[in-house]
This record gives structure tokens, C-alpha cells and sequence, in this order.
């Protein structure tokens, strides 16, 4: 166990750099290996410290968030892992009609969403269900349906990944896509996250509170709730797709695994396509990340023979030597 003084801070307690920590209890396929090193900073200074300490040491980094949208190969990761527990939410500004909130990043997103609700503000209720922080959620540019995360984001605070130095930026900063954000290109860390949302009466809230309930009671009935990274591969993008339907583009990957017949039925080992969502893989109990990694290939593999396009992967694929897939 590393021990890393803290001089600058000395209220801060010192952070632990811990060797050899297993991650399969860490993420939602409940798979992979070990990280090499591993690490838990509680405040921006000690996330700050445990960039410092990968650099001197030259160990590549891994942010790792509610781990709810990674697969970890079966070796593990060969770094340090660095798991933000950073939690504090805090308001900025109210007026008549909106807030802003400030959200670490190692907030979840149901945590962050109640808060939200139990202070009559509105907006992020529409993600309810979902599991993550705020770190792993800007990163992705959370989505459901119609509602993107990128909607309410307007400022945030980032760490640099080389020198640790602090950044404040703003939406367009992020240049948020479709599953995408600035973030993707890992030269900088959330730290934390700014949200602009709606204050909103009693009865707007109560409203908001029964859709909460609504889509959690929705999500359960079409999705997988455990040992899955939710949709393993990300929808199309217009230009990639030539099959229309009502002259509309067909975009979704599950409607191509749909048309195969994978749902319930394709298996490696013991991970499965869910029988709820033929986009979504499930681990049975103990599979391995070899396992979903060969049933995914199988997938992507099925798809192009068939309609000639090739899914890619929104899981992220953490620690695999070689990219895994097609
Ligand atoms: C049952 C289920 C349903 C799901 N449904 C949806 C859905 O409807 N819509 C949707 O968009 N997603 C969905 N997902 C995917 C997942 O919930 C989101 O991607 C979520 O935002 C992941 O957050 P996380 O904290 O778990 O990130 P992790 O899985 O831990 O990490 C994901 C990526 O984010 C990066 N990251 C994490 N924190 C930071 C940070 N502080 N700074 C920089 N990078 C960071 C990681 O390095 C990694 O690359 C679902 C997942 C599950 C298991």
C-alpha cells in the first residue's frame, strides 16, 4: 500500500494507492481481472495526487465510475485505476425559473436525480433508471430516447491527465455527440459537472415524481437490471445504414439482431443475449469477459454477413491487449 502525503492540504486525508484490487465486484457485468493499482481520491486535490503519482510512475490511467458501461478483460488492468469519490451537490443559483447545479463526479446519477426532485427541480428525472455517475454519464452524453445529457450540462470543472493542473469549461467545450464528448479523448477528467434545470411548483414535481416511477417501471419491463453494461453496441449513424423503412433510415442495432434471432437464444459460455433486448448481453451468473467478448464478436459477425454493416461497440472495452473485436 502506497501512502501519498498531502502538504499542501493537511486537513485532506493522505490518499491510498492500493496494489492488486480485484474489479469484477466494480462493474455491472460483474467480470475481469484485478487492477494493478487502485485508487479512491475523495477531493479534487487527492484526484489531482493520483495523476501525479501514475505520471511519476508511468502507469496508464483508468476512470472508473459506477462501471456500468465497461467490459474488463479477463487480465485485468495493467494501470492505475483511479475511482472518483468525489459526492458532494451543491446549488449555485436559483431565480424564479431555473437552477444551476454543481455535481461531482462521483455522484450518481439516481442520487443526483432524487436531489434534483426532493428541491422541485426538473430535466434529469427523464434519464431515471440508469445507472452511473456523473463522470461516466457527461462522458457518454447520457441518452434516452429523445433526451440527451448534453442538454443540461453548462459548464463543468476538468483535470488535465499530464500535469493534473484544473480547468473550467464549458458545454460547447464538451462538443457533445451522439455518444460522444471531449472526454472520449481522455487528455482531460471530470471532476465535476454543472446543470442548468427547471424550478418547478409542487405539482410539476409531483408530476415529475410519477414519471420517475413510470420509467423505472418501464425500463424493468424491457431491460435486463443486473449483470449487463445496458446496450453493447451504439445505434447507427444515418450514413452507415441504407435499409428504410416508411422511408425512415433503420438505425437501431437491436432491430438487425432482432431480424437474426438472437434474443435468449446466441450464448458463449456463460454470457447470453438478453431475451428483453437483442442488443443487450447478460451474464448468467459466472461468465467470463472472454465469454461476452466472443458472443459480441459473434453478434457483430451475424449482422455483417447479413446486412452488411458492422456494429461497434458503446461498452467500453478496459485492459484487452488487442481490441477484441471485429
Ligand atoms: C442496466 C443498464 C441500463 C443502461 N441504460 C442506458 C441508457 O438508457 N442510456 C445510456 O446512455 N446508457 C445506459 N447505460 C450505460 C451506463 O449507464 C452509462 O454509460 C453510464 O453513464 C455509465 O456511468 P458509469 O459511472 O458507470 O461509467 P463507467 O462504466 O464506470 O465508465 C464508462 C466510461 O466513462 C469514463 N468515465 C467515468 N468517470 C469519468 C470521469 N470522471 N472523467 C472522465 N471519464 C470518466 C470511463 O473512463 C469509461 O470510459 C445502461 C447501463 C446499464 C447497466
Amino acid at each position: 500500500m502506497h501512502k501519498i502525503p498531502n502538504p499542501q492540504t493537511p486537513q485532506t486525508n493522505s490518499l491510498l494507492i492500493t496494489p492488486n484490487v480485484p474489479l469484477a465486484d466494480k462493474n455491472w457485468f460483474g467480470t475481469g481481472g484485478s487492477a494493478k493499482f487502485y485508487c479512491e481520491p475523495a477531493d479534487a486535490h487527492q484526484f489531482q495526487q493520483a495523476i501525479l503519482y501514475a505520471n511519476t510512475h508511468q502507469l496508464e490511467i483508468f476512470i472508473l465510475g459506477q462501471g456500468a458501461n465497461i467490459l474488463i478483460s479477463d487480465e485485468g488492468f495493467d494501470g492505475l485505476v483511479i475511482r472518483p469519490m468525489l459526492t458532494n451537490i451543491t446549488t449555485l443559483s436559483l431565480n424564479e425559473t431555473t437552477a444551476l447545479i454543481k455535481a461531482d463526479a462521483g455522484v450518481t446519477m439516481p442520487n443526483l436525480i432524487d436531489h434534483c426532485l426532493n428541491n422541485n427541480l426538473l430535466g434529469l428525472e427523464e434519464f431515471s433508471g440508469i445507472p452511473g455517475t456523473v463522470g461516466g454519464s457527461v462522458y457518454i452524453n447520457l441518452h434516452y430516447f429523445e433526451f440527451l445529457l448534453a442538454n443540461f450540462v453548462i459548464a463543468a470543472e476538468v483535470v488535465h491527465k499530464k500535469n493534473g493542473s484544473l480547468a473550467t469549461v464549458d458545454a460547447q467545450w464538451f462538443k457533445f455527440g451522439y455518444n460522444d464528448s471531449e472526454l472520449h479523448k481522455k487528455d482531460y477528467f471530470l471532476v465535476n459537472a454543472t446543470f442548468k434545470l427547471m424550478l418547478a411548483t409542487d405539482e410539476q414535481t409531483a408530476f415529475a415524481k410519477g414519471r420517475k416511477t413510470e420509467i423505472i417501471r418501464h425500463r424493468a419491463h424491457r431491460y435486463p437490471q443486473v449483470r449487463t453494461c445496458g446496450s453493447f453496441f451504439r445505434n447507427f449513424f444515418p450514413h452507415e445504414v441504407t435499409l428504410e423503412v416508411d422511408n425512415k433510415k433503420i438505425i437501431f442495432v437491436a432491430y438487425y439482431l432482432d431480424k437474426i434471432g438472437v434474443k435468449g437464444t446466441l450464448k458463449s459460455g456463460n454470457a447470453i443475449v438478453s431475451p428483453q433486448h437483442a442488443n443487450m448481453i447478460v451474464n448468467l451468473g459466472n461468465a467470463t469477459s472472454t465469454d461476452i467478448i466472443t458472443l459480441a464478436r459473434e453478434m457483430q459477425k451475424l449482422v455483417q454477413e447479413k446486412f452488411g454493416i458492422l456494429p461497434q461497440a458503446e461498452c467500453q472495452l478496459i485492459g484487452f491487449k488487442n481490441f477484441p473485436l471485429l
